[in-house]
């Protein structure tokens, strides 16, 4: 097939959407219609929580998250009244915490501000805290039909392939092509919630990274990457920086059976969580004298106990996890607590932690 300029007009929308009301997966938050009759409602709030669990997270590790979150705050208005060491705590295992707060500050400005109702158009759901351009289409489309599109990494990859886009999927150029393939293509739609899903979802189990099943595809009659034997190369993406090498010392300080815990600061990596006391070096050399001056409190050397990596998307963390007595002192610090490790439920904790909870 020769090469063509991307034109939205190729595209086969029908097929797509025959394809899709035929496949989807069935999602708790997902709406769904079959036959004419709704099986399960478009509800707007399902739809934002689930599109913020989603960023940089699978949908099969979202869905058990998602079903607890919303049992225990069914709508709109309870999550907006809800403490922010409850909403961490539910979130606790899913990474990239920011998302948690921005969801909790979204919920009250949608309460304050849109009269609890979730926008319905593109434009007002970018109003809101962490929502950004991908978001609100998703929200928009899913939840309220409405017609903005959207690009993720699914969409960009079944559009860079569909039409044959040769520069990386990252540079801006491309970047702004993709939204106007996009937006013209979910314009053209007469159906933007299904037509929007259904190019994520053939992203996600059709034309995925490897192991692409085009012959399954419903657009393998006229995807120019497949005409031109060049799937496997497509999308072509900048190569990544490669993340920076840090090392970091938990020092589990043990008392009584229990264990030290502080709050983090209110900004920066895992703000307002909860940790054992956490040196960002590894030399422990001053940690005794650390923990002195913080917490009042005299303690052993700390020994070694194990260690793990973490990776953040800039940063590859070595974890050190030490372990050490309190010899003398009373605790001091306001953002400290003693507890033992089987009553830590209501302690919002990131992963290291709690990955360093199992080693001791
Ligand atoms: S034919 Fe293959 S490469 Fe083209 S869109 Fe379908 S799955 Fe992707």
């Amino acid at each position: 097939m020769p090469k063509r300029a991307p034109n939205s007009a190729d595209f086969p929308i029908a097929a797509l959407l025959d394809w899709y009301r035929q496949n989807q997966r069935e999602l708790p938050f997902r709406p769904r219609k079959r036959g004419g009759r709704w099986e399960i409602k478009p509800n707007p709030y399902h739809v934002l929580v689930s599109e913020a669990m989603a960023q940089q997270t699978q949908i099969a590790t979202v869905v058990p998250y998602f079903e607890r979150f919303v049992e225990a705050f069914p709508t709109v208005d309870d999550l907006a009244e809800a403490d922010e060491q409850r909403v961490l705590t539910l979130w606790q295992g899913l990474g990239y915490y920011r998302r948690a707060r921005n969801l909790h500050a979204a919920a009250r400005m949608i309460v304050d501000g849109f009269d609890g109702q979730v926008p319905k158009t593109a434009e007002q759901l970018l109003k809101l805290p962490g929502v950004g351009r991908y978001t609100a289409g998703a929200v928009a489309s899913v939840a309220h039909n409405t017609p903005a599109p959207i690009v993720d990494g699914n969409v960009a990859r079944v559009f860079a392939r569909y039409f044959l886009l040769e520069e990386a999927i990252d540079k801006p150029a491309t970047l702004k092509q993709l939204w106007q393939l996009a937006d013209e293509l979910v314009q053209a739609s007469d159906a933007p919630r299904d037509f929007n899903q259904g190019v994520m979802e053939l992203g996600a189990t059709v034309c995925t990274p490897k192991s692409t099943k085009c012959l399954y595809c419903p657009l393998h009659d006229s995807c120019a990457a497949h005409a031109a034997g060049r799937v496997a190369e497509l999308p072509v993406k900048t190569p990544k920086k490669k993340p920076v090498a840090v090392t970091h010392t938990i020092l589990a300080i043990h008392r009584n059976g229990k264990y030290l815990f502080e709050q983090r600061p209110a900004k920066g990596l895992w703000s307002n969580m909860w940790q054992m006391p956490t040196l960002e070096d590894s030399d422990v050399s001053a940690a005794t004298e650390t923990i002195k001056n913080q917490f009042g409190l005299s303690i052993s050397e700390p020994e070694p106990v194990s260690s793990f990596t973490h990776q953040t998307t800039h940063r590859t963390i070595q974890f050190a996890l030490t372990r050490c007595e309190v010899k003398s002192g009373r605790l001091h610090a306001k953002r400290g607590e003693w507890r033992p490790l089987s009553k830590l439920d209501d302690l919002p904790l990131a992963k290291p932690q709690l990955t360093a909870i199992d080693l001791l």
